[in-house]
């Protein structure tokens, strides 16, 4: 196993690369047959996907609730600052995402339940998911002003979160060709 990397975020899960140094695998400890390796590998991230859309959603509502919380209880220019209109506005764009994305989530993983082919919802979910969490977290550190920043407040860890879900089980770019492909095929 290397060594433990030492990360942006997620920070509460450790990881670590693991090499495969002149490892040789006995034919009947193959899985699956002949072949069928890649298909096999793109199958599995599929419903990685769904997962990983899934964290992403968390994270953006979580962020969500206290920036909702926060701008209750916060008063800037002698009123809460969920009078503001621009405060408002942040709010509503972030539970209308947040609502498209669950929906996004809840399709692919109903598809994956009837065994529809769930590649191309569960690419449009994660990417959705993962993208919706970066904003939103950005956001709600926005709406929580300097305090957003500091680490006293949970918003700064969501948002230093959100970033992997738009990495790992592939990239947003990537996501993006699985769902181009689908679509012009
Ligand atoms: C915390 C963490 C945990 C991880 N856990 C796992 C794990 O459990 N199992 C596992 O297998 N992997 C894991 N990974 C690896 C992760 O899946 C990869 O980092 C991720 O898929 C991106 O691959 P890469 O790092 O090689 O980026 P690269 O492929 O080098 O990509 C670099 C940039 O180029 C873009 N790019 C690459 N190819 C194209 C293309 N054809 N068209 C357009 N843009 C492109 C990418 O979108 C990205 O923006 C983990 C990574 C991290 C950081």
């Amino acid at each position: 196993m290397g060594a433990k990397e030492n990360k942006l975020g997620i920070r509460g899960s450790d990881t670590h690369s693991i090499l495969f140094t002149d490892v040789k695998v006995p034919k009947e400890n193959r899985i699956g047959a002949d072949g069928f390796g890649f298909t096999f590998a793109m199958k599995t991230l599929a419903g990685g996907r769904i997962g990983i859309a899934a964290q992403a959603l968390g994270i953006a509502s979580g962020a969500y609730e206290l920036a909702l919380a926060y701008s209750k209880q916060r008063k800037a220019f002698g009123t809460e600052i969920m009078n503001h209109q621009i405060i408002q506005f942040k709010l509503a764009d972030m539970a209308t995402r947040i609502e498209a994305a669950r929906l996004l989530c809840l399709k692919a993983a109903w598809e994956k339940d009837q065994h529809i082919d769930y590649t191309l919802s569960s690419s449009m979910a994660k990417v959705f998911a993962s993208e919706t969490a970066m904003w939103t977290t950005t956001e709600a550190v926005q709406v929580h002003g300097g305090y957003g920043f500091v680490k006293e407040y949970h918003v700064e860890r969501l948002m230093r979160d959100a970033k992997i879900t738009q990495i790992y089980e592939g990239t947003s770019e990537v996501q993006r060709i699985v769902i181009s492909r689908s679509i012009l095929k």
